[in-house]
């Protein structure tokens, strides 16, 4: 089993009822257990005007290869009826697959770590909630890169879930 890390997002669709249960689903994937999730978090959208989006962390264990487990993500962004209408648009659900163990892909449907892991707050507090220690497969310590990343934009939303 590796440990791995998966970011969820939405912004359409009552966006704190999509992720709950995207954790809760990721936790059902074959050969994989959820060890943990972050709090919940909304923030401003990136790109074209569009709604506030929930973001989240979750930690997971999983028996699937890194593109077996896109290939599961995908699955469940699909069930969550998400449509991409336009780049860096609204979307039910988005799971990106943050870390995978120590490994570090170059592949065409899949970069990890994921390529904006290292500049977007959105993604770097709640991975701090699951493990302030963390490190990337490159030596970077979560907390110098917390150090670069402010906090701005972000609301840390509390008794979520
Ligand atoms: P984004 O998450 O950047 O807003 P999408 O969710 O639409 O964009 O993903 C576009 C493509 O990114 C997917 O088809 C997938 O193959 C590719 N991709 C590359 N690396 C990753 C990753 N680490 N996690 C998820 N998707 C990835
Ligand atoms: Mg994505």
């Amino acid at each position: 089993m590796v440990p791995a890390y998966i970011g969820l997002g939405s912004n359409l669709e009552a966006p704190l009822d999509q992720v709950k249960r995207a954790f809760d689903e990721l936790g059902t994937l074959p050969h994989t257990r959820l060890i943990a999730r972050s709090a919940l978090y909304q923030s401003r959208a990136i790109g074209p005007e569009q709604p506030d989006y929930i973001n989240a962390v979750a930690r997971i264990e999983t028996g699937l290869t890194p593109l077996d487990l896109l290939d599961a993500l995908q699955a469940l962004e699909h069930a969550h009826r998400r449509v991409r209408l336009q780049h860096w648009g609204p979307r039910t659900l988005d799971l990106d697959l943050l870390l995978y163990g120590d490994e570090t892909i170059q592949h065409p449907r899949l970069s990890v770590p994921h390529p904006y892991l290292t500049r977007r707050a959105f993604v770097l507090y709640p991975l701090a909630d699951i493990d302030p220690n963390l490190q990337l497969p490159d030596g970077q310590s979560l907390q110098a890169l917390l150090h670069l990343c402010p906090f701005e934009g972000l609301v840390r939303l509390s008794g979520s879930h």
